[in-house]
């Protein structure tokens, strides 16, 4: 049923930022759609991966509304997210990409009697099918919505209790500019109590932020929510202090190129990108996808696109590959594993 197209000695990319909810193969969901007997906005399965590619910038706030439509199809059909989960290991490997750190909200995944830990458990089970099938090495984050702070309770449970069971950490994704408030101080308390209990307990955290917000909002990431690598983060360059604190702590920024322009976080063109900056001040960052199935490239068109239109040399994406092994949230002993695996492919190649 599945081939095994792809070498697991090619696999040799490391990609910290990808949203589960924003890869979904488009055909697949076509398919679940139909057999569920959605109404679905088109007649194919081509037209409907372009309905949900966005082609042109738009604001934050208008992509992440994307997220609901494309969930309302496979919400609460376990075979369905199953499938989508092992898809997207597949494509993972065709994107050679050895390990990955995917994130999502489980409570997306919920409908009716089906539970947000029922969803869970659905994403990683196929995660585990398809590592088995294509040698992509998998863990998750789970992620709490700016906007939804009652959802937070259970986001602590199901990342303690399936830290054996593969995953490894939580995240904050939202509008963090909408949600930025100069008098309480930005994140919602119930956020900022999520990941303090996360610190104590030793679950990792990142944070989306200074993506479409300001500094400040990274400044808060790190000293309010323990954050250990900020998602996006290109606004952090705003403050001279802040940066250099980043650049000094070896802070991980997981940059998503084509993401932070259709989402307007980065007002300007590709020679101009944060993403310069850091590669020449050798900062420890990453290049991710975000969301392949809303910008339309996998990893392999997201290094194309750093090549020739940001025009980043192959030696810094080799180098960002390190940074984002390094950064990643596996133990110790896995992460020497996963750097080695990175060593015996580029050895012999530079
Ligand atoms: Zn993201």
């Amino acid at each position: 049923m599945y081939s095994q197209s792809v070498k697991e000695s090619d696999l040799h990319r490391v990609e910290l930022h990808c949203h589960f909810e924003g890869a979904l193969r488009p055909i697949t969901v076509f398919n679940i759609a139909k057999r569920r007997g959605h109404k679905l906005p088109v007649a194919t399965p081509e037209e409907f991966a372009e309905f949900m590619r966005r082609k042109e910038p738009s604001l934050l706030r208008e992509f992440l509304s994307y997220f609901p439509v494309l969930m309302s199809f496979v919400a609460g059909d376990p075979d369905g997210i199953v499938q989508l989960a092992v898809d997207f290991i597949e494509d993972c490997a065709k994107n050679k990409i050895a390990y990955i750190e995917s994130r999502y909200v489980p409570q997306l995944f919920a409908k009716d009697s089906f539970t947000a830990e029922d969803g869970l458990q659905a994403v990683l089970r196929g995660f585990e099918l398809g590592s088995k099938r294509f040698g992509v090495k998998v863990r998750s984050i789970l992620i709490a919505i700016r906007a939804i702070p009652e959802f937070c309770d259970e986001t602590l449970r199901l990342a303690k209790a399936y830290a054996n069971h593969g995953v490894v950490g939580i995240d904050v994704a939202g509008d963090d500019k909408e949600d930025y408030d100069s008098e309480r101080g930005g994140t919602h308390p119930d956020i900022v109590r999520l990941f303090q209990e996360a610190y104590k307990a030793g679950i990792h955290r990142t944070a989306h932020a200074g993506e479409n917000s300001g500094a400040e909002m990274v400044t808060e990431a790190l000293d309010s929510l323990h954050a250990e690598r900020i998602g996006h983060g290109y606004h952090t360059l705003d403050n001279p202090t802040l940066y250099q604190r980043i650049l000094h702590d070896r802070v991980h920024l997981e940059t998503c190129p084509l993401s932070s322009h259709l989402t307007s976080a980065v007002l300007t063109d590709w020679p101009h990108h944060p993403i310069h900056r850091l590669a020449a001040d050798k900062a420890n960052y990453s290049i991710n996808t975000d969301d392949p199935t809303f910008t339309g490239q996998w990893l392999d068109a997201e290094y194309r696109m750093c090549l020739d239109r940001i025009g980043l040399p192959p030696w810094e994406l080799v180098r960002t590959n390190y940074c984002a092994a390094r950064s990643s949230f596996l133990p110790e002993e896995e992460k020497a594993d996963l750097i080695a695996q990175l060593d015996a492919y580029y050895r012999v190649r530079l």
